[in-house]
């Protein structure tokens, strides 16, 4: 082998093996592709093997060449072409033949250096990409790029301990797949809303299951084993009676915490289902675009510190003619009521706020304010306990189903859901940057 210019006096270039960068690979030469591709070849320092087998000093038997893809490096796509040796046992009673070298710098027969997997890897999980944007920087096919992050995305949730140290959980749900039938478009998430020393919250992806049954949250609990069962503190939930269940069977010790933005939603429903009886009690009709209370439907589910003086001033005009009996400005104070639970200035206030609403609303005339109240009144413990908690919500969820949706957006929607999990685990790790809400503590 010629010496390199560089003068350095080696067979190996230390300025190209600088910006190669793997410990251990050599580049021995560097040319350009027919498409402008940066083309390498290298080989190991390995000078010495032994059989797996009988251990006996192994022979050279000649090189052979891995082609792989490796990370884009300088705007160009990069082509490595790893003369491997090939070693041959000594030992003739062996029955171990011929084998190749390996090194981590990529697995034997793979089509991607380790570290071109871990650059799409990371892609997913920091960047708002695709597999095929990745694919494409990689000179390979969706395919190919697919199959080599699905094994490293695989083995990332594989991680022993992943779920350890959870103390605050969260879930929800969502569709994933909008034209699907049946109970398998839902998708039920566990989320970590654990906070750090400093209060801060970066919310979690634990995992995503098809369904949304109590069963099915039992069952995840269950499989998780004791390490979450004794270190989950708090569990968010949204008003529904299965998953209740699930943490009072499972999480014996958890505090179940009904989050502030289903408690606020069970309120805005409320309003609306008065603003649709009153509509039709006063006109016989569905409300129309100049209808009073069609008028401002939006306007009465603003937040009555964001409301500006025009949409004030729309309610003070169409509310009275609308709603003859203040049926529907009755549901409009109770739900901006709800709201105030949670921009309360104190713990002490906002819990204050819920206890007379849940000790007085159950026996309001309007039908509908009634049953918000009695509904409430079954949560009583679960709404209360937000306060003794310091404020854990499921605000992190939300952050998350953002996240999961701009995934599925960008990948135009999945239909395969091992593939939709593995990427929503990727993109939804709590490695990007989330402002966590203002809360109380
Ligand atoms: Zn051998």
């Amino acid at each position: 082998m010629d010496h390199c210019t560089c003068g350095s006096g080696a067979s190996w270039c230390a300025r190209t093996d600088e910006i190669f960068g793997v410990d251990g690979v050599h580049v021995v030469d560097v040319s350009t592709g027919e498409d402008g591709s940066v083309v390498l070849d290298v080989e190991t320092d390995q000078t010495l093997a032994g059989c797996s087998t009988c251990g006996v000093v192994a022979v050279g038997h000649g090189r052979r060449v891995h082609r792989l893809h490796d990370a884009p490096c300088l705007g160009r796509l990069v082509l490595v072409r790893w003369r491997k040796r090939v070693w041959r046992c000594a030992e003739e009673s062996c029955p171990v033949s011929t084998w190749s070298e390996t090194h981590p710098f990529a697995a034997p027969r793979a089509k991607l250096s380790t570290r071109a997997i871990e650059w799409a890897v990371d892609g997913l999980r920091h960047d708002d990409t695709t597999v095929s944007a990745l694919a494409r920087h990689l000179a390979v096919d969706w395919h190919t790029a697919w199959k080599a992050i699905k094994g490293a995305a695989e083995r990332r949730v594989k991680r022993p301990g992943r779920t350890s140290g959870v103390k605050a959980l969260g879930v929800d749900e969502h569709i994933w797949r909008p034209g699907m039938r049946g109970k398998n478009r839902a998708v039920m998430i566990m989320v970590d809303l654990t906070r750090d020393e400093r209060g801060c919250l970066h919310a979690r992806l634990l995992d995503a299951v098809q369904g949304r049954t109590g069963t099915a949250y039992a069952d995840w609990l269950k499989e998780q084993g004791l390490e979450v069962t004794v270190s989950v503190e708090h569990a968010a939930l949204d008003p529904f009676r299965g998953y209740a269940n699930a943490i009072r069977d499972q999480l014996p010790d958890a505090v179940a915490v009904l989050d502030a933005f289903h408690v606020v939603k069970l309120g805005s429903t409320a309003l609306d289902e008065v603003r649709r009886r009153v509509q039709q009690q006063t006109l016989h009709r569905r409300g129309h675009k100049n209808d009073p209370l069609y008028r401002i439907r939006r306007t009465l589910l603003t937040g009555v510190e964001h409301l500006t003086d025009r949409q004030r001033e729309r309610l003070r005009r169409w509310l009275p003619i609308g709603d003859p009996n203040g049926e529907v400005e009755l549901a409009w104070s109770v739900y901006q009521r709800l709201r105030s639970i949670y921009h309360a200035t104190s713990p002490t206030t906002g819990r204050a706020i819920t206890e007379k609403l849940l000790d007085t609303l159950h026996t309001c005339p309007v039908p509908e304010l009634a049953r918000l109240g009695r509904t409430l009144r079954a949560w009583r413990t679960q709404i209360l306990a937000y306060f003794a908690t310091g404020g854990v919500s499921n605000g992190g969820t939300e952050a998350i189903n953002l996240v999961i949706e701009k995934t599925r957006r960008l990948a135009h929607g999945f239909r395969n859901f091992t593939n939709y999990r593995l990427r929503i685990l990727l993109a939804a790790d709590g490695t990007r940057p989330y402002r966590a809400r203002p809360t109380h503590a």
